[in-house]
């Protein structure tokens, strides 16, 4: 007997070790889910199991612009939100028409996304290469060219997402001007990168995925189309419009979303909040909030004058990065209802 009980507790002994070490090594996000693909309305992983990713954006990566100058596109910023905010994607919002962005300094922005997506890949995390512009169908050569140069570089990667359009105006038309800019840079893509995720933008500030339902791409795969919302503004109207896309079999990722009002600025609207966090839930939608910044506005996750170092606590971060720190972290882990407006 007393040998009998010196092997139970050598077995249990091994086995609370061998706990120890898988928690103190959780499974990275890409380690988890591999390859993502689109099936029906969802994006899965290589297991077939849907994929619900969740984690910040970065604010525009323009030179310049309100003191940030691209200066959170560093590794120490995406480790800090790996380590501290179990986020398991990041956005890389890079501006490229306006003051500062990827077509007056291509160099220079392109070296931010490069860091961004290094780190990104070190860490285990998905990325989200976004074309950040409202008019980028008038100038398609351009985005060909950048996410040339994305595919050939990271097209091998699971943890690249490419988002080919992040808003359009309400003026741009989805099956006139959205729909064509996306067969063009799709089939570019495609001819690099057969298989990595492609979230294509949806007129008006990509909230009308129901217009994107009625008249979707044809022959092309894994692509999902992109849902805005700030639920200071967006509120059960627009929920509606992506019911509407779920139910004619799209598949959806809310790329940008903010608890403050449209314009990136007001209070928190938690109710409202929690009512988006239900939706996202139930169908697995992946989403970034908006935004790792220091902006002097309500949507900023960060107190201004934040450093880039990564080096930081809650004491850094605004109500809004708390509030949504605290979402990212219990993503796998918790049902968001009504209950939460708290947080
Ligand atoms: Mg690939």
């Amino acid at each position: 007997m007393k040998f009998i009980h010196r092997v139970l507790k050598t077995v249990a002994v091994a086995s609370l070790a061998l706990l120890s070490l898988a928690q103190s090594h959780a499974a990275t996000a890409v380690a988890t889910h591999g390859a993502l693909s689109v099936k029906g309305n969802q994006i899965i992983g290589a297991d077939g199991k849907p994929a619900s990713l969740a984690g910040p954006s970065l604010f525009w990566s323009n030179s310049g612009w309100e003191g940030n100058e691209g200066r959170y596109y560093n590794a120490d910023v995406v480790s800090y939100v790996q380590k501290n905010w179990n986020a398991s994607v990041i956005r890389a919002a890079i501006g490229v028409d306006k003051r500062g962005g990827y077509q007056a300094e291509p160099e220079v922005n392109f070296a931010r996304l490069e860091r961004v997506v290094d780190a990104a890949i070190a860490e285990g995390m998905y990325v989200i290469v976004d074309f950040h512009a409202h008019d980028a169908h008038q100038y398609p050569e351009v985005a060909i060219e950048f996410f040339e140069k994305v595919a050939r570089k990271y097209g091998k990667y699971p943890n690249v997402i490419y988002e080919i359009y992040n808003e359009p105006l309400n003026t741009v038309d989805w099956s006139k001007q959205i729909k064509p800019y996306a067969e063009k840079v799709i089939a570019k893509i495609r001819a690099i990168d057969p298989d990595n995720l492609i979230i294509v933008g949806t007129q008006t500030w990509s909230q009308d995925v129901d217009k994107a339902a009625a008249n979707p791409l044809k022959n092309v795969r894994n692509v999902a189309y992109t849902l805005h919302f700030y639920a200071g503004t967006h509120k059960q109207a627009l929920r509606d419009k992506a019911q509407i896309a779920l139910d004619k079999g799209l598949a959806l990722m809310v790329t940008e979303w903010g608890a403050v009002n449209a314009n990136g600025d007001g209070g928190l609207d938690k109710a409202e909040t929690a009512l988006w966090l239900e939706f996202m839930h139930k169908y697995n939608l992946t989403h970034c909030q908006w935004a790792l910044s220091d902006k002097k506005e309500g949507a900023s996750q960060l107190k201004n004058g934040t450093a880039p170092d990564g080096k930081w606590t809650d004491a850094n971060l605004t109500d809004a990065g708390l509030y949504e720190k605290n979402i990212v972290l219990h993503w796998d882990k918790v049902k968001y209802t009504g209950a939460d407006t708290k947080r």
